[in-house]
């Protein structure tokens, strides 16, 4: 995966491609595996990094959602566990089953929860990851011995399944571009091209790091920007009326101490009615989330002052030791490109969770569903893709197709094991240069040879994208990300042969990206 064979790919490129994707989160990336995996000839075009919008930013949960049987809606919840159950097969190394801790204090609680449990691990049927079961109040301790002990009756444990988002986001990018893809990051989408007709033939991209404008052509342009799609639409029919209704969840993380050992807590209700998890991961601990409807999208969404204190407020009602602000590492905040409903009618179909529209002049829009459901939506885009622009029907390969990294057997222990079968290839970079295997901070356990794979195999172009999102240093812990900013700023200038005053311009715009992931300590 390199960006400027992609570059030269689209220059020679004169016929129309047979789709063009714009967007390259999880919906996007999952139409170009699938297109790409049935020889489709497909452009995927992302504005920022890979999975720079909500894909890297979500509660890192493949689950059917606890909450939807609550309110429910069991084809939804069976969908997204048979979609849990195939994601564990294709990408072993990066999805793993975790075990939930529903805490009961309420003496109707663990009945009430333990047979909505019963339900939720019978809908998984043969895709399920383990049985739900109660637990008396020492067993839950047992489990996690940093819960709020007064009142505690017991609880019921149960299974869904976790994972690392951006890096299955560039995983998923890797095995797209195995299959054919071309994939571009910094590639801005600014116009639609239209025939005579007024239908759409292609569209004009602006390659950000050249600032040159490329036009394509493509018999069908999807899409896939999330919660940007509004911005797309309206280029193509500035009347059209707005689809998405957006609305931001934040998340904090902490430090292990706060919750030990191997074991989620899942709050089916906190005080206004909303679902909440504490969930170990990478070492650290990730608490959230909320809910908030907003009314402008941005690239770099801002937690609230509310929101972390709601989500502060909650955790001290389930964990003895209670956080503070002081105690945050890092906060993230992302927006979820939730479908307004008022538009739903106007829709050509599919699931309750995602949407699939068709403009008058051929835009094809996909938004909403979730992580957990990609590839499912991917399969049912392109199926109206290729109807849409009259394309050969060819059968969706994506249930039993690996992902970049999945391992044969089982997968290496330790910190590179979310790299699945690259792990080993980064190892070799350490061999070769022993530097490369020394810590580039000591509270994170991320090595310089990282560094060098993200930027000369994982297409990472800027100092943000290999701290958020080929690493995780910026999510979990903010002040060291900032620290190590300079480390990385410097081997990636010497990789990319970029001058003094690249790496000062890129410490400067990741101090100001950083800025969004620390919380205020005065408030
Ligand atoms: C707080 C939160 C927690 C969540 N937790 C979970 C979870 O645990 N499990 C789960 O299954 N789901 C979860 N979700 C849902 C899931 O994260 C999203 O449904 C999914 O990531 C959306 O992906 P997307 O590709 O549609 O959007 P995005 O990831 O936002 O991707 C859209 C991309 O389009 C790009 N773009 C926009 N305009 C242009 C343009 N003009 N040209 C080129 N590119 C453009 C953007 O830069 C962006 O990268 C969560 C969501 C939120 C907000």
């Amino acid at each position: 995966m390199t960006r400027s064979t992609f570059l030269d790919q689209v220059r020679q490129r004169r016929e129309s491609w047979d789709l063009a994707v714009v967007g390259g989160g999880a919906t996007g990336m999952g139409i170009a595996v699938d297109a790409a995996s049935r020889k489709y000839k497909v452009l995927l075009l992302e504005q920022s990094d890979f999975g720079k919008g909500t894909s890297s930013r979500s509660t890192k949960l493949i689950h059917g959602g606890v909450r939807y049987l609550q309110q429910g809606n069991v084809s939804l919840v069976m969908e997204a566990l048979k979609e849990r159950g195939i994601l564990f097969q294709n990408a072993p190394h990066l999805v793993r089953d975790l075990t939930f801790v529903v805490p009961n204090y309420q003496w109707w609680e663990t009945p009430f929860y333990g047979i909505g449990l019963k339900v939720y691990d019978l809908l998984a049927g043969k895709y399920g990851f383990g049985r739900s079961v109660l637990l008396s109040r020492e067993e839950v301790l047992a489990r996690i011995p940093t819960l709020e002990q007064e009142g505690l009756r017991g609880g019921v444990l149960y299974h869904d399944g976790q994972f690392d988002d951006s890096r299955l986001l560039i995983n998923l990018a890797q095995t797209a571009a195995e299959q054919g893809a071309c994939l571009l990051n910094y590639a801005r989408v600014v116009r639609l091209l239209k025939d005579s007709e007024g239908m759409i033939k292609g569209l004009a991209f602006q390659d950000l790091e050249s600032n040159e404008e490329h036009t394509v052509l493509a018999r069908c342009v999807i899409n896939a920007t999330g919660p940007f799609c509004d911005e797309l639409q309206r280029q193509d029919d500035p009347e059209a009326e707005p689809m998405i209704a957006p609305s931001q969840g934040v998340h904090i993380v902490l430090d292990q101490s706060f919750l030990p050992g191997d074991s989620a807590i899942m709050v089916p209700h906190t005080r206004d009615g909303r679902v909440m998890f504490a969930i170990p991961w990478h070492g650290h601990v990730v608490v959230g989330t909320t809910d908030t409807l907003i009314s402008e999208v941005s690239l770099e969404p801002r937690p609230l002052d509310g929101e972390i204190e709601f989500i502060l407020e909650t955790a001290s009602d389930y964990l003895a030791h209670r956080p503070s602000r002081a105690d945050i590492l890092s906060v993230f905040t992302g927006i979820r490109p939730l479908v307004n409903a008022a538009r739903s009618n106007r829709t050509a179909a599919l699931s309750r969770e995602h949407t699939i529209t068709i403009s008058e002049s051929g835009l094809l829009t996909i938004a909403g569903g979730k992580w957990t459901t990609y590839r499912k939506m991917a399969e049912d885009c392109v199926d109206h893709a290729v109807v849409l622009a009259r394309l050969d029907e060819r059968p969706c390969l994506t249930q039993q197709l690996a992902i970049h990294g999945a391992p044969q057997g089982p997968n290496g222990a330790g910190p590179l094991n979310v790299y699945g079968t690259d792990a080993s290839r980064i190892e070799e970079l350490v061999r070769e240069e022993p530097k490369l295997g020394r810590l580039l901070h000591p509270a994170l356990p991320i090595i310089g040879a990282e560094v060098l794979w993200a930027v000369r195999y994982e297409m990472a172009r800027t100092v943000d994208d290999v701290l958020a999102r080929r690493t995780r240093a910026l999510f979990l812990n903010s002040n060291a990300a900032i620290a190590m900013a300079p480390a990385v700023a410097g081997m990636m200038a010497v990789e990319r042969k970029q001058s003094q005053s690249w790496q000062d311009r890129q410490l400067g715009n990741f101090r100001e990206i950083a800025a969004c992931f620390q919380v205020d300590q005065k408030n």
